[in-house]
């Protein structure tokens, strides 16, 4: 019955990960911390790292701490949230950062209808390079007309 709960503990952080980041972007990083998202945005700097980077950091901590309040047996679910938010920072690395951005210069021949949809909605949030207005903050989920053909 645990591992039942493990799984959907599991699959439910991954997909409020997603919600999560869509928050973030929206009303954060376009937010009041915008001077960490900014050089994503506008390339002003030649280093292979951006502030924006921060964000992963961030949730990294996060994930370790719950990894630590499993491991001290203080929480046990601690274990699939860690996990969960530990997936969705790959997922959202693969995705986003080589994919779309191209950071190592691989997954370049993917070419589905799904892969097509979220560069897609990603190329039209990358429109907009200041702070305010803009669309499509989520990344795994992206409005359906972008999957039109
Ligand atoms: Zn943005
Ligand atoms: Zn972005
Ligand atoms: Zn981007």
């Amino acid at each position: 019955m645990i591992v039942l709960f493990w799984i959907l503990i599991f699959l439910g952080t991954f997909f409020f990960m997603e919600f999560m980041a869509w928050f973030t972007h929206k009303y954060i990083m376009h937010g009041f911390l915008w001077s960490l998202h900014k050089d994503h945005h506008k390339k002003d700097h030649d280093s292979w790292f951006e502030r924006n980077d921060a964000f992963f950091i961030f949730y990294a901590v996060v994930s370790i701490v719950l990894f630590l309040l499993w491991q001290y047996d203080i929480f046990w679910p601690g274990l699939p949230i860690g996990v969960g938010i530990f997936a969705y920072g790959v997922a959202y690395f693969l995705v986003h950062d080589i994919f779309i951005h191209q950071r190592f210069k691989m997954f370049r021949r993917i070419n589905n209808r799904y892969a097509r949809g979220v560069r897609r909605a990603h190329k039209m949030h990358h429109k907009n390079i200041g702070k305010g207005g803009g669309e499509c903050f989520g990344m795994l989920v992206v409005p359906f007309k972008y999957f039109k053909k």
